[in-house]
């Protein structure tokens, strides 16, 4: 008794090889992060070429982990990878799939938000208050658009995760991607109005209010159809 125990013997082992069997992410996730960064902000356009080797020689590394975050980007369909001509930026969504990835979204989104509303704790409402309060950062903030998507992507992840199908968490991280880049493009007045929106949608939650939840969310995503729709003809022309 009083005696310090002496550290089991095994515990170096341990540590040892729990570092072992971490993944060294970190380093191909902030190539990975640069990337996407780039391609939000439309730095890297539709159809740009990417090559392994340059992008290796600009981040001083080998082609592996440059190879690995193309190939994450690809998954989530941001990157196409041919035969011959290697990896590129997605191209430009075509009109119909723009309306049909919306159609999409006015089907589950608002099945998601009243799921939501049922299941939503104090965590999800302080978060989603937190995207909130990072989109109106981002619209104050001029074209901030590439900020402004990435909050506006995590509200409605939060909002997907809180439903509990990881099916669903999957396919709409896919489509807020693709959607967020064409935010690009549009202006500041779709910005002031999604905010008005989330925070019609995030009251509703808060207050659990199923229906109401669902409701806000379908004139939210119907009416970023329409301000979108717009922004993304003119680009067309
Ligand atoms: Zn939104």
């Amino acid at each position: 008794m009083g005696k310090d125990m002496p550290p089991p013997e095994d515990s170096d082992l341990r540590s040892t090889s729990g570092s072992i069997f971490v993944r060294p992410k970190a380093f191909g996730d902030g190539i990975y992060d640069i990337l996407l960064a780039r391609m939000m902000s439309l730095e890297i356009g539709p159809g740009d070429r990417l090559s392994v080797e340059k992008l290796a020689r600009e981040f001083g590394v080998s082609p592996t982990p440059i190879r690995e975050a193309l190939g994450r980007l690809e998954a989530v369909g941001l990157v196409v990878r041919t035969h011959l001509v290697g990896y590129r930026a997605a191209p430009r969504l075509t009109t119909k799939q723009f309306e049909d990835l919306f159609h999409l979204r006015v089907l589950i989104e608002p099945d998601l938000a009243r799921g939501a509303a049922i299941n939503a704790d104090e965590v999800l409402v302080a978060s989603l208050q937190e995207t909130l309060i990072g989109m109106e950062e981002a619209a104050i903030d001029g074209p901030a658009f590439d900020q402004f998507a990435r909050h506006d992507s995590r509200f409605h992840s939060l909002i997907a995760a809180s439903s509990g199908n990881e099916l669903i968490c999957d396919v709409l991280t896919r489509l807020n991607i693709h959607i967020h880049i064409f935010r690009a493009i549009s202006d500041s007045a779709v910005a002031k109005h999604s905010v008005a929106e989330h925070r019609k949608i995030i009251a509703a939650i808060a207050d659990h209010e199923p229906e109401a939840a669902a409701q806000a969310m379908r004139q939210h995503v119907e009416s970023s159809r329409e301000n979108l729709k717009n922004s993304f003809k003119a680009a067309e022309t």
